[in-house]
């Protein structure tokens, strides 16, 4: 009796295992025929500079308006575009596309002119051996100057891949594009491997900005990394900030940028171009 029910419960898992990878089947054929049709969209987030509450730039984010299911978020479907490779052809079209808009920006709008741009690059990508040949692409077909070009990698993937990440970024660092730390804080990254690393700017996770003003608040992670970050010379960005209070205390702290719904949500360029750059 003990071995049927073990069997009746090996098919549930089963059954709940086929499921899901019919659905992970699914969403790569989806994912695929996206690519094919352009269903992907390019928003972008305000950057600003705390002190004068100024623009400094933009965070390119994508978006998957499903044909069928509506907006699916980067959160749901840039870990199944990782598992089957499709995130090099997809990071490659926002790359191309935040480089193109910035730059057509910098061509019509004065606001613009002195404007970034920053792009997420997923491990796959950072692995990839060709990602410098794409990058070189897109700053050369839209003749975005790469200064105006930031990169975005995680913590984790800078500590996981470190050789590989420390050949790419000195690459990147002779094209004068930019870097900057992801996710900053909810990584294991040593901190004494840090300074190794050419890099320009650390992002401040938003979780420990949203703990600014809670009752379980703990400043003491947040002032380090400041402290870190200006003892390295680098530039803090803190992230997800929503509230007045969040932004004084940041400011108190003295660091220089942010981004969040309390400035602005990543937008569509034509509301951005309305909002920000007129
Ligand atoms: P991320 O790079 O850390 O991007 C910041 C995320 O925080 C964005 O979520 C943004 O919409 C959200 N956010 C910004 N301000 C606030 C705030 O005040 N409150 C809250 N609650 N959230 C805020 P999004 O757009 O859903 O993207 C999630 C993640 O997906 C990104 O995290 C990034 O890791 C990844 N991602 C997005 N676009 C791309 C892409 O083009 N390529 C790659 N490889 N990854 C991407
Ligand atoms: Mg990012
Ligand atoms: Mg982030
Ligand atoms: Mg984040």
């Amino acid at each position: 009796r003990a071995k049927q029910k073990g069997r009746g419960r090996y098919e549930v898992f089963d059954e709940e295992m086929h499921t899901q990878a019919l659905k992970l089947l699914n969403l790569e054929t989806d994912l695929r025929r996206a690519i094919e049709n352009q269903e992907f969209l390019v928003y972008y987030q305000p950057i600003m500079a705390l002190e004068k509450t100024k623009i400094v730039g933009f965070e390119a984010l994508i978006r998957w308006q499903h044909p069928k299911k509506g907006f699916i978020s980067p959160g749901e479907f840039i870990p199944i575009a990782e598992e089957t490779g499709l995130i090099i052809p997809i990071g490659q079209i926002v790359l191309k596309e935040a480089c193109q808009q910035l730059k057509t920006w910098q061509e019509k709008l004065p606001k613009a002119k002195n404007l970034t741009i920053s792009v997420n690059l997923s491990s796959q990508q950072l692995k990839e051996p060709e990602i410098l040949q794409h990058i070189d692409h897109s700053l050369n077909v839209t003749g975005l100057q790469p200064e105006s070009l930031k990169l975005e990698i995680t913590e984790s993937l800078l500590m996981e891949n470190a050789d590989v990440a420390t050949t790419l970024l000195r690459q990147l660092k002779e094209r004068k594009i930019q870097i900057s730390l992801d996710d900053f804080g909810t990584g294991y990254s040593s901190l004494s491997y840090l300074h190794r690393f050419p890099v320009d700017t650390l992002k401040i996770d938003r979780s420990f900005v949203n703990c600014i003003g809670k009752p379980e608040e703990n400043l003491t992670i947040i002032q380090s990394i400041m402290a870190l970050a200006h003892n390295l010379d680098m530039d803090v960005v803190a992230e997800g900030i929503e509230t007045e209070k969040q932004l004084t205390f940041l400011k108190f702290l003295e660091c220089e940028f942010g981004q969040g719904y309390f400035f602005s949500k990543p937008l569509p360029s034509h509301e951005v171009e309305n909002q920000f750059l007129l």
